[in-house]
């Protein structure tokens, strides 16, 4: 059994993307499965990107509440797994696209907001969400992202 160990450890933190040449743990594989076929449906064609590592931040190398990082200098998304831990599907989601957002789109911080009637407004005025998934906050909270997904994918891959 204990020779089992080593390999399963590097199975489970080695996987590798379709891109070639990345380095992306396995918890990351699924967002970015699906953002490549988001790039697809948006924008009808992929987002190349190859390289690149997406890992769980090293103990210190994230201090106060940042919940990820993008590293330009080693093309490397860093992900705090104290928050990771916490987070649902969605907001996982919005987080791994906010960092790819800014490793691979090359996109920077906007906090454009829209109106929404009756919304509740985690940070922004009233009746008010982040139209854009790369709002400094990086997540996009429930319910705006599920009910504007295809405005917030549109703006997301679209925006030079
Ligand atoms: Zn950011």
């Amino acid at each position: 059994m204990k020779k089992l160990i080593p390999l399963l450890l590097l199975l489970s933190s080695c996987n590798t993307s379709p891109g070639l040449g990345n380095n992306i743990q396995s918890d990351f594989i699924p967002y970015v499965n699906q953002f490549e076929a988001d790039s697809m449906a948006t924008k009808g064609y992929p987002t190349p990107f190859a390289g690149l590592t997406i890992r769980f931040a090293y103990p210190g190398e994230l201090t106060g509440e940042i919940d990820g990082q993008c590293q330009y200098s080693s093309w490397t998304i860093a992900i705090q797994s104290s928050y990771w831990s916490q987070m649902d599907a969605i907001q996982r989601k919005t987080l791994i696209y906010h960092e790819l957002g800014h490793c691979v789109l090359g996109r920077v911080h906007t906090s454009a907001t829209f109106p929404i009637q009756g919304a509740y407004t985690p940070t922004g005025g009233p009746n008010t969400a982040y139209s854009s998934i790369m709002n400094p906050y990086s997540l996009v909270y429930e319910p705006y992202f599920t009910q504007n997904e295809t405005n917030y994918l549109k703006e997301y891959f679209q925006t030079p």
